[in-house]
């Protein structure tokens, strides 16, 4: 009798056991399944935010606010640039936002041998005659020299109904052809590469002062349109090797 009673507590005991470590297995399991919904909740939540981000990041981008690319390899192919900002004044530099850029308008002087230096400071000069409203952001010299007069992130009195979604470039040329020069032309390429890579346009972006108005600006590139076409493949050809 005894060893039955024995053997009934053991049988008793060793069920009790498995019953805990049933248990015990079942409150692990159900631990390790809180645990990866836990996880798969905060990757969803991780994955929502990236989301948003992303969304109100390309909002803006395609909004037409001011936006430019400051990544390193744009600023590896930056031309060397001559930075002579002219004073905020209503006649050259009215300090207004820039919107998004879409456009790069190239100009010519329409001032034969005159140089960068000269065309800055007759813009700066204006502040005072108050001869007429004009400016470009960048002149062209004739040594390739490149001035910047106005910040790419205001509008330049240039390319009228575009002033303010295009960056302008006037050019020097030697004379009344209006044609340029090799320095002149290497550093217009050069430039507006870059400015294409900036605002992340392409050479079918850049725009004569004429397709904007009509106006015979620049002369050269206007009356003859061979010239002009190579300027852009030209341009296309320098953003493919950079
Ligand atoms: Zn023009």
């Amino acid at each position: 009798m005894a060893g039955k009673n024995t053997r009934r507590r053991t049988n008793r005991s060793s069920s009790k056991r498995n019953a805990s470590k049933r248990k015990t297995t079942r409150n692990r399991r159900k631990k390790r399944n809180n645990r990866t919904q836990l996880y798969a909740k905060i990757g969803l939540l991780i994955l929502l935010i990236l989301t948003v981000v992303l969304l109100v990041r390309s909002c803006v981008v395609k909004s037409g606010k001011y936006w430019e690319d400051n990544s390193a390899d744009v600023d590896a192919s930056k031309p060397e640039i001559d930075v002579q900002l002219l004073d905020v004044n209503e006649y050259s530099r009215p300090g207004i936002k820039s919107g998004r850029i879409k456009g790069i308008v190239i100009h010519y002087t329409a001032n034969p041998g005159a140089s960068a230096q000269n065309n800055r400071d007759y813009f700066e000069g204006l502040k005072d005659s108050h001869i007429t409203k004009a400016s470009s952001h960048f002149v062209v010299g004739l040594d390739g020299e490149i001035i910047q007069c106005i910040p790419t992130w205001e509008i330049a009195y240039a390319s009228n109904d575009r002033n303010s979604d295009t960056v302008s470039i006037e050019c020097c040329h030697p004379d009344e052809t209006g044609q340029f020069n090799a320095a002149t032309y290497r550093s217009m390429v050069q430039l507006t590469a870059w400015l294409c890579k900036k605002f992340d346009l392409t050479e079918k972006d850049v725009i004569r002062h004429y397709d904007v108005t009509g106006k015979i600006c620049p002369k050269y590139f206007v009356e003859d349109e061979d010239a002009w076409n190579q300027f852009r493949s030209d341009v296309k050809q320098a953003l493919e090797k950079e």
